[in-house]
């Protein structure tokens, strides 16, 4: 699903300029459930938005679902991110003055897709994160781990390939951070290839796979079994 090669990244201000990823390469196949693991400052970020089509890199190649992603118009790149990929971000991100089937259903209007359609998706999605009662509440009125919910069946609705997860428990309690990523877990029991970024050790051990990341270089790579593995010697 994705594959990337000896990816670079600097940042330039002024005459100063950061190399934050320095040859960074790794694939996930589809129905994975990876994490980039590591420090803040360590480039997670910087990685994630990569590879969600936010930001480009200045060095290497990333193919996403066999499509190179690379030179691409604005106008094709965004059909590409709507198409392939939904996000999730540690501050959630919904619209304020809109309900919670309001935010899970927009997206959608801008893929064209019918007002019926539109809310039939939002409800359905709705009900699977466990907000069935709740669709008709403003984010004000929801608990910071049903925001998060609505933000998850959001990035669901428009049925990407991958979702790509930043820091998606950074704003949450550990009990609450728990239940997301059981939520999380559980779509990708159904087949979702998922990448989260966190720096919380423990819901990295939440996925399948830890990719750590240290000063622009991936430092592990390793299937949570042999993380602990190795933990035990
Ligand atoms: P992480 O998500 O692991 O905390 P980031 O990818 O956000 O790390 O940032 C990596 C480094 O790059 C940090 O030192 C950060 O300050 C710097 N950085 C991130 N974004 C920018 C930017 N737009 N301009 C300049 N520096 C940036
Ligand atoms: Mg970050």
């Amino acid at each position: 699903m994705i594959q990337i090669k000896d990816l670079h990244k600097s940042y330039h201000m002024g005459s100063n300029s950061l190399h934050v990823l320095k040859g960074i390469n790794f694939n996930v196949k589809e129905g994975e459930l990876v994490s980039i693991m590591g420090s803040s400052g360590s480039g997670k970020s910087t990685l994630l938005n990569i590879l969600g089509m936010l930001d480009e890199a200045d060095e290497g190649s990333y193919t996403l679902d066999n499509v190179p992603i690379k030179n691409l118009n604005e106008k094709i790149a965004a059909r590409y991110r709507n198409e392939f990929l939904g996000f999730v971000f540690q501050s959630f991100n919904l619209i304020n003055y809109k309900s919670a089937l309001d935010n899970v259903a927009l997206p959608l209007f801008y893929k064209g897709i019918t007002r019926k359609e539109r809310s039939e998706k939002a409800a359905h999605y709705l009900e699977k994160v466990g907000l069935a009662e709740w669709s008709h509440h403003l984010p004000s009125e929801l608990s910071g781990g049903q925001k998060q919910r609505v933000a998850i069946a959001r990035a669901l609705a428009s049925e990407p390939k991958v979702l790509l997860a930043d820091e998606p428990t950074g704003a949450l309690d550990t009990k609450t951070s728990y239940e997301v990523m059981d939520l999380i877990q559980g779509i990708n029991d159904e087949g979702k290839t998922i990448l989260v970024v966190t720096h919380e050790d423990d819901i990295a051990h939440m996925t399948k796979r830890i990719v750590n990341l240290k000063d622009g270089l991936i430092i592990d790579d390793s299937t949570v079994e042999q993380v602990r593995a190795q933990q035990y010697v």
